[in-house]
């Protein structure tokens, strides 16, 4: 990090970054500031290892030096903060640290002064190890920060934003903050609310997104915005979701997919050339549909092959029960040839158990052997059937095949959630670099099953491909399109409906009719009606991004202050109780002046 230092004005504290000790200062005189990461007492000589945001440099307290400052080192202990002065010089060969970037020096001490001291810390900042718990780390999150890991993240996540920045600055898009107190615009999860002091009975909603007012901006002429949008959604505890989260948030008008769909991937290829990543444009698409026929999900990792093949056919008419049910009822049977693998026993009935945490009802695993199967079920098959699932699978002798029987997407998707976790644990994937795939092609809609309603399967205001056919909603496509990236979803969006009449039919075949949309979208209808270019735009999660190019598993480790996976903040105590005055105030204590509208509207 020291080649990146920032230029540092001298002052009483310091004239010299820790990190920034280096050969061209030899024999010269610095100061420098920073944090005690660790002392060492070592025959009447006092190493401290000093660091700050660049790095590490080792300071020499030696009596013959200065007795004065020989005491002070002395008492010096972890995380003390301390300014010392003294004259750069070459390390003995025998000493020198390639530990770190400044091991060949060391400064000898002839001033310094304790700026503050610390409590020993709850746990080491140098010699940090990974039992220290989430709780604890949080709870004293400016220490954990203190790492020189973190620090490297937070500053990748900020190299992010900034070439994110850049790059649109310089394609003229406009950065424009939309409200964070706003009415809600739902993208499907549960708003926070915020009660009004003013407008007793009424709440703001904290955005889920900024949807609707970047739209609007268009209707406004902007034509090109971004914004790094701080977005709040109220969703269930689920594995690495933050409650609230940034997006990079980009509207654009006079635009089709085509036009979006390139500026992403210039905007994709110059933010991930600047943190060293290089890949190749246009990145390919895949339909939706077939990414779920051959990978089993709609975020494909395209890194390696291993898909999802249909047997259905091969299968028609199979004595089989297990499978000739299945395929009677309209289901499928899919299977993926993992290659050369022999497993024992107990590790193929994990992957039955694995399976069925995915939701399968069973799952079937096969070896090919003398052209047919090696399998407890091989003796329902015949041998027709053995050689025919080995030819479509492509299976060659000591191949291990996985095998999965339900409605066409549940069986693909079991074997599509299976891949995904075999990849690293079989090491599937080929050191042949990133792939970025767009997932195009969407369902406009989808049927929720629990409501038995139609739902926007991106948002409601994303467009219909062509004519939309209301006594058919599941075979519109939607102008809509995913960014994935080796599997993981960066990002998404879509061209918008720009025709009111359009956005109300659309209303209409969710189950929003005229009077509630009026009430809840009024604003975004009558903005359509005075003039709406076409428009369309994206957006990308960067907490997702950051973690993935910092190579964290976890978004909390590249968000300075973030919640715990249950969803509390143990620094602040957030969320907490608030006094009796508060709530009077808000008009929220049970004798106070709460109006509720009733829950149909
Ligand atoms: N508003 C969408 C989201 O937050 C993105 C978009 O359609 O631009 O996912």
């Amino acid at each position: 990090m020291a080649d990146r230092a920032p230029f540092l004005p001298e002052n009483d504290y310091r004239d010299t970054w820790c990190g920034g000790v280096l050969d061209d200062l030899v024999g010269k005189k610095v100061r420098v500031a920073g944090w005690v990461n660790r002392r060492r007492d070592h025959g009447g000589l006092v190493f401290i290892d000093l660091r700050d945001r660049t790095g590490i440099v080792q300071l020499v307290f030696d009596p013959a030096d200065s007795s004065e400052y020989f005491e002070l080192g002395h008492a010096l202990r972890p995380e003390w903060v301390l300014s010392a002065e003294g004259e750069v010089v070459r390390r003995d060969p025998e000493t020198v640290n390639p530990e770190i970037g400044t091991g060949e020096f060391e400064v000898r001490v002839s001033g310094a002064r304790i700026l503050s001291e610390a409590e020993t810390p709850p746990f080491e900042i140098e010699g940090f190890r990974s039992e220290v718990g989430e709780e604890a780390r949080l709870r004293h999150r400016y220490l954990d920060l203190r790492r020189p890991v973190m620090q490297e993240a937070i500053e990748i996540r900020h190299r992010l934003v900034t070439e994110m920045r850049s790059f649109l600055d310089g394609e003229g898009f406009l950065e424009i903050e939309t409200p964070v107190l706003t009415r809600s615009t739902p993208e499907g999860a549960r708003d926070f609310l915020v009660p009004s002091r003013l407008h007793q009975g009424s709440f703001f909603a904290l955005p889920q997104s900024p949807q609707l007012f970047k739209q609007m901006l268009m209707v406004a002429g902007f034509e090109r915005y971004f914004q790094i949008a701080r977005c709040f959604r109220d969703e269930d505890l689920r594995a690495d979701r933050q409650p609230d989260f940034t997006q990079l948030d980009i509207e654009m008008s006079f635009v089709g997919i085509e036009d979006v769909i390139s500026l992403n991937e210039r905007l994709m290829a110059h933010v991930l050339s600047e943190m060293g990543v290089e890949v190749e444009i246009p990145f390919p698409r895949i339909s939706h549909d077939e990414a779920i026929a051959r990978f089993g999900t709609d975020r494909p990792d395209m890194r390696f092959g291993h898909e999802v093949i249909d047997l259905t056919e091969v299968l028609r008419g199979t004595e089989f029960k297990a499978f000739g049910g299945v395929i009677e009822g309209g289901g499928a049977v899919v299977g993926i040839n993992f290659g050369p693998r022999e497993l024992p026993r107990a590790q193929l009935d994990g992957l039955i158990e694995e399976a069925k945490e995915l939701g399968a009802k069973g799952l079937v695993w096969a070896y090919c052997e003398d052209g047919g199967w090696r399998a407890p079920i091989a003796k329902f098959l015949s041998d027709d059937e053995q050689a025919g699932l080995n030819q479509a699978l492509g299976a060659s002798e000591g191949d291990l095949m996985l095998v999965a029987a339900d409605s066409p997407p549940v069986a693909a998707g079991i074997l599509g959630g299976l891949r995904t976790r075999l990849a690293e644990r079989w090491d599937l994937i080929p050191e042949t670099g990133d792939s970025l795939v767009w997932v195009i092609d969407w369902p406009m809609f989808e049927r929720d099953e629990r409501t038995d309603r139609w739902i926007a399967l991106h948002h409601p205001f994303t467009s219909p491909a062509g004519e939309l056919d209301p006594d058919d909603p599941g075979s519109a496509r939607a102008l809509a399109y995913d960014l994935v990236w080796n599997g993981v979803e960066l990002g998404g969006g879509s061209i918008r409906i720009s025709d009111p009449d359009l956005q109300k039919e659309v209303f209409a075949i969710i189950g929003i009719d005229e009077e509630e949309a009026a009430d809840r979208f009024g604003f975004l209808l009558e903005a359509l009606r005075y003039g709406a270019p076409p428009h369309g735009g994206i957006a990308y999660g960067v907490d997702r991004f950051a973690a993935l190019l910092a190579g964290f598993d976890s978004i909390r480790d590249v968000i300075a202050f973030p919640k715990t996976a249950s969803g509390n903040d143990p620094l602040t105590g957030a969320p907490s109780p608030v006094e009796e005055p508060q709530l009077r105030e808000l008009g929220l204590t049970r004798g106070g002046a709460a109006r509720t509208k009733p829950a149909d509207g």
